[in-house]
């Protein structure tokens, strides 16, 4: 209320409309910012380390990629990783905060995020099938578009711990905009400790078996589209293309031992199954 000396001046302020403050530094708001994410300052906003143009095309990395050149790199069970931004400070300061500072509110621009992210996945993804003949078959001859969203889960402790997945909101958030459907596909059956403080293998051991695809699953529903009318295609039954939400891809393990229990539809759908993974933040 500083510089608000006369009551005229002090009942005009309070006749206007209270800016919303930014959620990242409590600021009030006043422009949206170019990224069009309404919940931040311009300032918050102008921080975040997007990526636009990944160097390497498979897991979505700003830099050069050593991971994506191993031999055993050729056998990933997902087709590309897509970040919104680098996790930097910034992103990793955020996302804690929303992970484990109760900051739910986090969702919605995080979700904004991903939607923009996924706009131009769509776009990228489509020109490539295109350049390969349409290689997964355009159902409805129309572009790049998942048959399903779905995220990382959390295992039951987590899940009483947080009181809710993150993935799972910000996921949700962004199907519902863009009308894609959204379902639970994988359960977290092993109750993992802490990826972080782990080496690589110890890492790739500690993951193994722990997601599994939910059980009684009836694929043909969360689909919502006839199996049977498109086996007739010449090119065989369209493949199923599931979009995986998970917050951080470190070093693309977790994206890819979900990615292989998923594959696990294959034989329940009975026509190949291609994940594809959206990310918050690349490391
Ligand atoms: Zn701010
Ligand atoms: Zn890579």
């Amino acid at each position: 209320m500083i510089g608000l000396k006369t009551p005229a001046a002090i009942l005009r302020r309070l006749l206007m409309p209270t800016a919303e403050p930014c959620l990242a530094c409590g600021r009030s708001i006043s422009s949206v910012s170019p990224a069009e994410l309404p919940q931040l300052c311009e300032n918050c906003a102008g921080q975040i380390p997007w990526i636009m143009e990944p160097r390497c095309r498979i897991c979505g990395r700003v830099h050069g990629c050593p991971d994506c050149l191993r031999p055993e790199a050729q056998r990933r069970p997902f087709v590309i990783n897509r970040s919104a931004a680098v996790y930097d400070d910034l992103m990793r300061q955020w996302i804690a905060e929303y992970k484990y500072g109760g900051r739910e509110d986090f969702a919605s621009p995080f979700s904004i995020m991903l939607e923009q992210t996924y706009h131009r996945m769509c776009q990228e993804l489509s020109v490539q099938e295109k350049a390969h003949g349409g290689r997964t078959y355009n159902r409805k001859g129309r572009s790049w578009r998942p048959d399903v969203v779905t995220w990382v889960p959390v295992s039951v402790r987590r899940l009483e711990e947080r009181g809710f997945n993150q993935t799972e909101l910000m996921a949700r958030q962004m199907a519902l905009r863009l009308r894609l459907p959204a379902a639970e596909l994988l359960i977290r059956s092993v109750h993992t400790d802490k990826q972080s403080k782990k080496t690589r293998a110890q890492r790739l051991h500690n993951l193994d078996d722990a997601f599994s695809l939910i059980p009684n699953l009836d694929p043909w529903g969360f689909l919502k589209w006839d199996p049977i009318g498109n086996t007739k295609h010449p090119g065989g039954p369209f493949p199923i293309r599931v979009l995986l939400v998970d917050d951080i891809y470190t070093t693309g393990t977790t994206a890819a031992v979900c990615s292989t229990a998923l594959k696990r539809l294959e034989k329940i759908v009975d026509r190949p199954v291609f994940v594809y993974i959206l990310t918050l933040a690349r490391s």
